[in-house]
């Protein structure tokens, strides 16, 4: 039997996609191999959001020349966003990858209709569902509008179907996938929204769970808001990107709302969701980053007191505007301190947020085992192990915990509260 092997770096974007190669090689006979020395079919899943990432997928590239020289048997094939109108451009510096596609333009040896044919047969419980590529932002410092294109969302019936399929096939939970879903529709005929996406989702039998990434603060409207308030299946966590606390700096990200409007965001939020729990991104050493700007992004994240925080040093990334435009004179070690600053801060926050869970039971959906434990997660995403015999992969169950830290959560399972 031919193998395969995908390796994956990048957002959950590419992790969906990946997951619907593996389930295509699958269908045709292939099954999936440990490491890329076993492969017939290797294909690098690549993302260039970061210099680092990108970094990476040409070091990998490199080194799969010398197998593939060994090997010419051997089908290559390189996709992600990596790929865009550049693939002439790749094809002379990686001469002996044999295909170079787009994300979701699957080549001809791989040909196949939009929808459920591209479903694994047995996903895991909890599975992630592109609803839309691309992104209409232009945010200047990043590249993924020049690389994955305009916004382009998926017909809602379609999304609809996959959903059901997939619930058919075992899964209790889905992550609606896209770089700003707040957009979601506004270039399909009939104009639907992410409301009318999460009440059509919501109305499936036997789907426990609906989450959604990434949301964008300037698009994030009254109506989603008490939408996911109203709808049982939506869980009370989001994502909701702030980038920095300073007015300037987000002016000239070009995010096009201010810190205020992201504070009035966050107490409706706060007020119509009970539960929820909250999660932002953040960008350290932005061009001109000053000492009193990225002490602003500090009070905010204070006073807004994040479930997490993800954080990451400026890089820029060639074509963008602020690559092109802005000069990046905030020092590498700068950024660090920044960054280990951020970092600190959260540890301390989450610490404090979590530890108010000591001892109260939580509802969590079973996602499979990790060194020996169940590996869980309750509605507001929180990571929680527990120990069990008994088979509870794609359960609901509950769990008292007995203990926090920052970054997950332990517990027994309470008896007789499984489904
Ligand atoms: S909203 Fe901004 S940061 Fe997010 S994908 Fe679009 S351009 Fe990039």
């Amino acid at each position: 039997m031919p193998q395969y092997y995908v390796w994956t770096i990048g957002c959950q974007m590419n992790k969906a996609e990946s997951e619907r190669l593996a389930s295509l090689f699958e269908q045709r006979g292939y099954q999936a191999t440990a490491t890329a020395e076993q492969a017939d079919l290797i294909v690098l899943n690549g993302c260039v959001v970061r210099q680092s990432a990108e970094n990476r997928i040409t070091n990998k590239l490199n080194n799969l020349k010398v197998l593939k020289k060994a090997r010419p048997g051997l089908t290559l094939a390189v996709t992600g966003c990596l790929v865009d109108s550049n693939i002439e451009q790749l094809k002379q510096d990686f001469p002996y990858v044999d295909h170079f596609f787009k994300p979701g333009d699957y080549p001809y040896w791989l040909e196949t209709t939009e929808g459920t044919q591209a479903l694994p047969q047995h996903p895991p419980p909890s599975f992630y569902v592109p609803i839309m590529q691309g992104c209409d932002n232009f945010c200047t410092y990043c590249i993924v509008p020049y690389r994955r294109g305009r916004e382009r969302s998926r017909p809602l019936a379609v999304i609809s179907d996959e959903v059901r399929e997939l619930v058919r096939r075992g899964v209790r939970e889905v992550t609606l996938l896209g770089q700003n879903v707040d957009s979601y529709g506004h270039d399909l005929p009939d104009k639907p929204d992410l409301a009318d996406l999460l009440t059509e989702l919501n109305a499936i039998d036997d789907l426990a769970r609906l989450r959604f990434l990434t949301n964008h603060p300037k698009d994030m409207s009254t109506r989603l808001i008490e939408t996911i308030a109203r709808l049982d299946k939506v869980c009370e966590q989001l994502n909701l990107p702030v980038q920095s606390g300073s007015n300037d700096i987000l002016q000239a990200m070009r995010r096009g709302y201010t810190v205020e409007h992201y504070r009035q965001l966050i107490t409706e939020l706060r007020s119509k969701i009970p539960g929820l729990a909250l999660s932002t991104d953040i960008i350290v050493g932005f061009p001109s980053e000053s000492a009193e700007q990225f002490q602003q992004t500090f009070n905010l994240l204070s006073e807004l007191r994040f479930d997490a925080v993800h954080v990451a040093c400026y890089s820029p990334r060639a074509e963008t505007i602020a690559a092109r435009e802005l000069e990046d004179n905030v020092s590498a070690t700068e950024k660090k301190r920044r960054l280990d600053i951020i970092e600190q801060q959260q540890e301390s926050i989450a610490t404090e947020i979590n530890g108010q869970l000591l001892g109260t039971a939580v509802e969590v959906l079973v996602e499979g085992k990790n060194k020996g434990k169940w590996q869980s997660r309750t509605r507001s995403g929180k990571l929680v192990f527990f120990s069990g015999n008994s088979h509870h992969l794609g359960q609901l169950v509950n769990i008292r915990i007995e203990k926090t830290s920052p970054w997950s959560l332990q517990g027994r399972l309470e008896t007789g509260k499984s489904n």
